[in-house]
């Protein structure tokens, strides 16, 4: 997806930092945080939503969230966190390019 933010971000053409990556998955932080930790956690193949994913994602699925139980601890919010999937333009999502919100550290959120 040429035009898709996320997949350049993927393939370093908008300079972002990766707090993981291997290599079917990327993480970086949000750049608007909504709460102190905020990283996005992305497969680095293109699909656009949750409900366009299929059968042969599953892997990819659980994959994506064992990932986010290591970053949860390299981002010391194990003790407790969110995880977000906006799905569709009602659904709040304004990338398209699926996406899992890691949201954590409430207690020092203003
Ligand atoms: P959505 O509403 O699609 O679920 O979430 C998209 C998220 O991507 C938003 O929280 C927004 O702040 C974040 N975002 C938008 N553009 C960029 C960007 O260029 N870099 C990073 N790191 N995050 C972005
Ligand atoms: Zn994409």
């Amino acid at each position: 997806m040429a035009d898709c933010l996320f997949c350049q971000i993927i393939k370093g053409k908008v300079k972002t930092d990766f707090v993981y990556e291997d290599k079917d998955i990327v993480a970086f932080k949000d750049i608007h945080p909504k709460v102190p930790v905020h990283i996005l956690i992305l497969p680095k193949k293109h699909i656009d939503k949750l409900q366009d994913v299929g059968d042969n994602d599953k892997d990819l699925l659980g994959s994506i969230l064992l990932v986010a139980k290591k970053i949860a601890i390299s981002q010391k919010i194990d003790q407790g966190y969110k995880i977000v999937i906006n799905c569709g333009r009602k659904g709040g999502q304004e990338i398209f390019h699926l996406h899992f919100h890691l949201l954590g550290d409430w207690k020092n959120k203003n």
